[in-house]
């Protein structure tokens, strides 16, 4: 197999110069079939990346929704090395560096919530499935502080995707994730908003089913308010297939966990920096929760990073006790990573440069007609759009559920154009610096797709 470059420059790595496949246990991959056929994926620029065989493929998902301001941004690449050239790396236990708290700082200056809810206390992870854990933990030690430690019990929701932490996979709704392992007790969980049925081929949100936010008010029943101490959603859930919350819902769920003292945590690793259009889905929907999971667009998925935005009051009142003592025993080797902050520094300075965190609500009437315009095309069931989203689905095989969707967007690569598949459902989420051409290239090379596999 020859000497594999240990710095992968696309014009020494080609399919006979690449490393073995057999050691890299992938995630989140039937191995066995990607190995048959590897897709692999060398350099990276704007809306493209270059396969190693030097195909260029048109980005339809931000990587995995997280390359919100395109690739192979130079700024942060240079903010990157500075910062490892400078201190690669410094504990964060007991010990600090100035980056972090400026990256906070930062951040804080431009949280969720308005002016009397920010939610401005930040506490950094290392990843989406890490902010997640992080959030349920804040929620369970802040009802202990005010005198409600029976408050353990955490509500999730059906189809809801938090990571794969046991936290996460516990309040997720996602049966594969979830049948092989124990789960943390106590959880419970929502019904999805998914309603077919009464909501299809909608842009933006959905009339139908503000209602099943009522759920909590049924667990609260079942379980009573005194055992909950936080429910958590996805304001849209994106990983298992683009599910729009029914307007008002947010609203509903908001209502009804304040009336039970439920803290409610929005978990935004796909709907932070700009994705719906508006910084957050919190500025998006007007709804603000307690807790905000952020990762992947924080750092334009060049580092990895994760964030969870507190309210003050949460954090004010895990400031208690003597001062001399660890308020949260919780914490990351690289929590705050110098590398990371820098990372995320320089990509708060583009979003802002380039008004990226709002670009997506000048191109989504386009964005959302183009996707739209594949209504009528074969096995097309639903579509649905949200800021620069989109959810396609497809009827399943009779036998092979999943397959249909799988074969398109292998057809999509071969054809040079990444989509994202889950079941059936295509979703579609390109970074937000994607032009009107590269939508029209996205629409056109998928429907040809679409059409022609059946
Ligand atoms: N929460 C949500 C809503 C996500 O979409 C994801 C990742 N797709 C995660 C959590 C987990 O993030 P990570 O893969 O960085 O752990």
């Amino acid at each position: 197999r020859g000497n594999a470059p240990t710095i992968y420059q696309l014009e020494n790595l080609t399919m006979r110069n690449t490393p073995s496949l057999e050691n890299y246990w992938m995630p989140f991959t039937a191995n066995r079939q990607f190995k048959a056929v590897p897709r692999l994926l060398a350099s990276a620029e704007g809306m493209y990346y270059t396969d190693v065989d030097g195909n260029k493929i048109l980005d339809g998902t931000s990587g995995l929704w997280c390359v919100n301001a395109g690739h192979g941004r130079k700024r942060i690449a240079d903010a990157v090395a500075r910062q490892l050239t400078t201190m690669d790396y410094a504990p964060s236990f007991q010990m600090g560096h100035p980056i972090a708290f400026d990256f906070a700082e930062k951040l804080g200056e431009r949280a969720p919530g308005g002016p009397d809810a920010k939610l401005d206390r930040i506490f950094f992870t290392g990843s989406g499935s890490e902010s997640v854990d992080t959030a349920l933990k804040i929620a369970i030690a802040y009802q202990r502080a005010i005198g409600q430690g029976t408050r353990t019990r955490v509500i999730g929701r059906e189809r809801g995707y938090h990571g794969v932490g046991f936290g996460g996979i516990s309040v997720g709704g996602l049966v594969n994730n979830r049948r092989v392992f124990p789960m943390l007790p106590g959880t419970d969980h929502l019904r999805h908003t998914h309603n077919p049925e009464r909501n299809s081929f909608v842009k933006g949100l959905p009339a139908h089913g503000a209602e099943l936010a009522d759920d909590l008010e049924r667990l609260v029943a079942l379980h009573g308010a005194e055992t909950i101490a936080a429910v958590i959603v996805e304001p849209v859930a994106g990983s298992t297939g683009v599910l729009l919350p029914p307007q008002g819902y947010l609203e509903r769920l908001r209502a009804i966990a304040d009336r039970h003292g439920i803290l409610l945590i929005f978990d935004e690793v796909i709907t932070g920096f700009g994705r719906l259009g508006a910084p957050f889905a919190v500025d998006y929907f007007g709804v603000v929760p307690d807790l905000v999971t952020t990762a992947k667009g924080l750092t334009n998925g060049a580092i990895p990073m994760g964030a969870v935005f507190s309210s003050r009051h949460i954090h004010d009142a895990l400031m208690h006790g003597p001062e001399n003592q660890i308020e949260l025993f919780h914490g990351y080797t690289y929590s705050g990573h110098p590398a990371a902050c820098a990372a995320g520094l320089a990509t708060l300075e583009i979003y802002e440069e380039e008004g990226l965190l709002s670009r997506g609500a000048e191109l989504a009437p386009y964005w959302q007609d183009a996707i739209h315009s594949l209504n009528g095309l074969p096995n097309i069931i639903d579509i649905r759009t949200i800021g620069l989203v989109a959810g396609i689905e497809l009827s399943s095989r009779k036998d092979a559920p999943g397959a249909r969707a799988y074969e398109i967007f292998t057809d999509c690569f071969k054809k040079g154009l990444l989509i994202r598949v889950t079941g059936d459902i295509i979703a579609l989420s390109p970074p937000l610096i994607v032009e009107r051409g590269e939508i029209d290239t996205i629409v056109s090379v998928l429907g040809e797709s679409i059409r022609r596999i059946s």
